[in-house]
């Protein structure tokens, strides 16, 4: 029988390119083999109790019923203390829309500025979501290289070359960065800053990871640093990475009065408002005690430079280190062109595939994020597992 066609868009949409990694990972753990995993972007943890607790507390007093499309008054206003507090912006609560996750809020944000043949600049290494949602909207993915050298910081200068004047109209910055961990310092922000306010660029500010960093850095928003920005631009972030709570599905974006009305319509056509329960504890997570982001900054700290100094061990692999995130973002390319395990390794989808099948050890091809020489451990897991991973790993890379 004739399939029935799909929307263009839809269509164009490719299967993702760690699938068939991560499929035989899981096969091979169905088949009862060891098989250690870096490939999650989440956090191993549990969702603290007192945010739990909220969510049932919201059950109990009948907190069941739709919310506001573009969420709940008392979020958004803890969302607004939030930004106020942590990132030194203000915003009215109309400014704000919350959604079913980051993922969400940045499809929505996407959606609402790009227009047809508009080009957008991401980043390289970059999350694998950015160029399909630019493309979903009609845009145009500009990819922006950055390099280890650099610690995979993005350069000024970088962005200068590829911003085409009529033709450029969104920048996505992500810092801290996944998946090469890497955050943006003061000065470069402010310089990114200004050449997308004087080349009209838009900026979509994805801070889902600023409660992840490490070392004396710190995570500031490009929209602090350029105030004007907040004009055009739009910041995005949530509860899924600093409060553990992936599932829950909670993000949120900030944005100029008549984008946020603009999305808060698209939303209510589209999914209406998110969860009320998982409203609920997001304003407990937001409002309540953070000593919990703290201790689990600490753990992944610890996690960090355990898993650094394990890869410096492994020949062949070289790493710039993270100062945020919980990922490694590891290059490999002295080994292009050489033979492991008896495979010739011509980039990281065949890298991955001896990893996975010599040393029985999941990693994500950095392919996925645009950089064929790498690929990223996530530390999201336990100190055990990474000595274990990493065991397997430096054994196999010894034996060549
Ligand atoms: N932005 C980045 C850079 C991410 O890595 C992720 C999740 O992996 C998200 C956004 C989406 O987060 P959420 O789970 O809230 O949709």
């Amino acid at each position: 029988m004739q399939q029935i066609p799909l929307n263009q868009r839809v269509a164009a949409i490719p299967e993702s390119a760690t699938l068939a990694v991560s499929a035989k990972a899981k096969a091979m753990k169905r088949q009862g083999l060891d098989v250690v995993g870096f490939g999650v972007g989440e956090p191993d943890f549990d969702t603290p109790e007192h945010i739990k607790q909220a969510a049932v507390n919201a059950l109990s007093a009948g907190n069941t019923k739709y919310t506001p499309a573009s969420g709940t008054p008392e979020l958004r206003n803890a969302i607004v203390e939030k930004l106020k507090n942590d990132n030194q912006l203000d915003y009215d609560p109309s400014q704000i829309v919350v959604s079913n996750g980051a993922k969400h809020s940045l499809f929505n944000a996407v959606l609402a500025l790009v227009r047809q043949g508009d080009e957008v600049l991401i980043p390289s290494p970059y999350w694998v979501t950015y160029p399909e949602q630019v493309k979903l909207a009609g845009g145009v993915p500009v990819i922006v290289p950055t390099s280890a050298d650099d610690g995979y910081r993005l350069r000024p200068d970088a962005i200068a070359r590829h911003i085409h004047p009529g033709k450029t109209r969104l920048l996505i910055l992500n810092s801290p960065s996944n998946p090469t961990g890497a955050v943006l310092t003061p000065q470069t922000l402010t310089e990114i800053g200004t050449l997308c306010l004087e080349a009209g660029v838009s900026v979509i500010a994805d801070e889902i990871y600023e409660k992840l960093v490490y070392n004396d850095k710190q995570h500031l928003s490009i929209l602090k640093q350029v105030p004007e920005l907040q004009e055009t631009s739009i910041l995005i972030n949530g509860v899924s990475k600093a409060y553990a709570m992936t599932g829950w599905r909670i993000g949120y974006l900030a944005a100029p009065k008549h984008v946020a009305k603009a999305i808060g319509r698209l939303q209510g056509q589209a999914t209406s408002g998110p969860s009320s329960i998982s409203q609920a504890a997001s304003l407990a997570a937001l409002t309540g005690d953070q000593s919990c982001v703290a201790e689990m900054r600490e753990q992944f700290d610890a996690r960090r430079k355990l898993i650094m100094q394990r890869v410096a061990d492994c020949p062949g692999l070289s790493a710039p280190e993270p100062d945020g995130a919980f990922y490694l973002f590891v290059s490999f390319a002295d080994l292009i062109g050489k033979t492991l395990a008896g495979t010739t390794i011509n980039g990281s989808l065949d890298f991955c595939n001896v990893l996975l099948e010599q040393a029985h050890v999941a990693a994500v091809p950095g392919i996925a994020f645009g950089d064929d020489n790498g690929f990223r451990l996530s530390y999201a897991t336990s100190t055990d597992n990474i000595n274990k991973g990493l065991d397997r790993i430096e054994k196999l890379l010894s034996n060549g």
